[in-house]
């Protein structure tokens, strides 16, 4: 694993996160016996669902981890007040699927609340109901442009959740999740490891939990610890991108955001180059994703991030 190319990282990372949303969106909200009992081990990029899809197409997990890494590449930096703008322009779009923890912080946004405010407020109104994944499903641009710098790695990927997502849960999530990431960009870390490092001891635990966890046990609603540990089982499971990514599919309930979040990872883990060219060859938006990445990763080796 050490001796993938750290641009095929970067685009395994970008790639896989769209893969495994598109994966998993046709079958988002089904129960895994649902899925087998449809499409057996669900393996094809078979479109559908409840939001329809054509096969490929992904959903709001990428698009929101787009906005992130536009931002970034345009500014050179990650500029939270900037993605805020992003998120408010994506939703004003009409997109197929916003989450509701999401839509309303955006909505504080657009009322007027800053950045830092408009996380704040919903995070009040809706308590525990807001540690939902939707923070942590597009995270991975920041681990991209911010790793060498583990620092700005964690502040800023705590601030970018809570612009829509301030839950302490959801923040600890983006924090564990990145420097897993961090840890495979670097080329030696182990991720688990690295997400065990994390200061919320409730997040801890349930990283700390993976290697013991039988099927069963594992869950994958839209409960940001259950997609941040079954995002992590997968790719623990399984030593190459496909079944890591078949795997989180087919656990069911948030599928597409469960298979974006083991997508990104064993995308870092593996490159591009292992990912199914029968996947890739029907992706949404794959040269946007390329040149993305690309960037990024200049951003990550001469931007202003201080790295
Ligand atoms: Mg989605
Ligand atoms: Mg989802």
């Amino acid at each position: 694993m050490s001796d993938v190319p750290l641009e095929d990282r970067y685009r395994g990372c970008l790639l896989g996160l769209a893969v495994g949303d598109a994966l998993g969106g046709p079958v988002e909200f089904m129960s895994s016996a649902e899925i087998s009992a449809r499409h057996g081990r669900l393996r094809e990029m078979v479109g559908g669902g409840w939001l329809e899809l054509a096969p490929g197409e992904y959903t709001d997990d990428t698009q929101l981890a787009l906005v992130i890494a536009r931002s970034i590449a345009r500014l050179g930096s990650v500029a939270p007040a900037d993605i805020a703008g992003g998120f408010v322009a994506w939703y004003r779009s009409a997109p197929k699927d916003v989450g509701n923890t999401t839509s309303r912080s955006i909505r504080h946004l657009i009322a007027g609340a800053s950045w830092r405010e408009a996380g704040r407020e919903t995070d009040r109104a809706m308590g525990a109901r807001g540690a939902g994944n939707g923070s942590l499903m597009r995270t991975a641009p920041i681990a991209l442009a911010c790793w060498p710098d583990r620092e700005a790695l964690d502040r800023l990927g705590r601030e970018v959740s809570a612009i829509t997502h301030a839950n302490r849960l959801a923040t600890g999530a983006c924090v564990a999740f990145d420097r897993a990431l961090a840890a495979v960009l670097e080329g030696a870390g182990d991720p688990l490891a690295a997400a065990a490092g994390v200061d919320d001891a409730d997040v801890r635990a349930v990283v700390l939990a993976v290697p013991d966890l039988s099927h069963q046990e594992v869950r994958s609603g839209g409960f940001v610890l259950e997609t941040l540990q079954a995002a992590l089982w997968s790719c623990a499971r399984h030593d190459d991108f496909e079944e890591t990514v078949v795997e989180a599919v087919n656990l069911g309930g948030d599928a597409d955001t469960t298979g974006a979040v083991a997508g990104a990872l064993a995308g870092a883990c593996y490159g591009v180059s292992a990912i199914p060219a029968r996947w890739l060859s029907v992706l949404q938006g794959r040269d946007e994703l390329v040149a993305l990445a690309d960037r990024l990763l200049e951003v990550a080796r001469t931007g202003q991030m201080g790295v």
